[in-house]
């Protein structure tokens, strides 16, 4: 990928598959994602204007980024990843200018894919004395309002959007024809982390002792992320317990993932 301080360019390499659970949800994405830059000429042919903007919000480490990056990649459209934090960070002016040139980047790879993670940091509510907005965070808002008015005549450009705080958005940026759809991300259920658990484990050597069922109803609570971290902890207890040399034939046993469980409830991490 090409990378600049603030903004990432490339075509991610994630499948729907490799997200677990969320089965409506991807469903939806799917639809506002690839019909628009796949079949763009028939949504012309048809009158029917395509969603200009997507809005992923939620807990953290539930998938929002992960989501954008498999409909980058099912479309094969080039990902443009901001980092709103970092926008905000960066000296007056060049986090605006910084805006402008992606969109036009965007614009000139189109069809094309433009993601704000963390977007509430540019896009505070404004006004008011409880506000999160700054004189800062206002002017990255206006030109990013202004560049996503300006897309109307840009075809085959989506913009998506990630938050963890979805009330602190500025309303005018979900007005129709800025983020047009904005969808709840939610934390996994039972059934949800069963299927991640299946996803994360799938290329793990795992002993067939191992109850993915079961470890998923010991999970309340758990995102995907640390789900994740659970299965990779699980992998290094079994190399720790093996004490051959070779450790050629370790394997994932169902007590590994049980002494992860153990000590992440003693230091209350679910
Ligand atoms: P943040 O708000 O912190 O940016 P996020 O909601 O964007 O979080 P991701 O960055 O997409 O979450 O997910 C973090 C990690 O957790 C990813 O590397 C991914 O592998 C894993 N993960 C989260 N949810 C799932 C899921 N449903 N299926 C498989 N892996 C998942």
């Amino acid at each position: 990928p090409s990378i600049t301080r603030g903004v990432t360019v490339d075509i991610p390499n994630v499948s729907w598959d490799d997200i677990g659970g969320l089965k409506d949800l991807k469903k939806k994405l799917q639809q506002a994602i690839e019909w628009p830059l796949k079949y763009s000429k028939t949504f012309s042919r048809l009158g029917v204007k395509p969603m200009r903007g997507i809005l992923l919000h939620g807990p953290p480490g539930c998938s929002k980024t992960t989501l954008a990056k498999a409909a980058a990649s099912a479309s094969q459209a080039p990902f443009f990843s901001l980092s709103c934090s970092e926008l905000y960070s960066m000296y007056v002016g060049e986090g605006e200018h910084l805006l402008r040139e992606t969109f036009r980047k965007a614009r000139l790879a189109a069809p094309s894919i433009i993601f704000f993670d963390e977007v509430d940091s540019v896009a505070a509510k404004r006004g008011g004395s409880e506000s999160g907005s700054t004189a800062v965070g206002e002017r990255l808002l206006s030109t990013l309002l202004t560049e996503m008015d300006g897309l109307e005549h840009a075809k085959g450009i989506l913009v998506l959007g990630a938050t963890n705080r979805v009330h602190a958005i500025d309303d005018a940026l979900l007005r129709p024809g800025r983020f047009d759809l904005v969808l709840h991300v939610p934390p996994p259920d039972i059934e949800d982390r069963y299927e991640i658990l299946c996803v994360l484990t799938r290329n793990m050597k795992l002993d067939n002792d191992v109850d993915l069922r079961q470890i998923a109803e010991d999970t309340d609570l758990a995102t995907g992320a640390e789900l994740e971290g659970i299965c990779m902890e699980a992998g290094i207890d079994a190399l720790r317990e093996d004490k051959s040399e070779d450790k050629s034939t370790t394997v994932i046993c169902h007590r590994h993932f049980q002494t992860v469980l153990r000590a992440r409830q003693n230091s209350n991490l679910i």
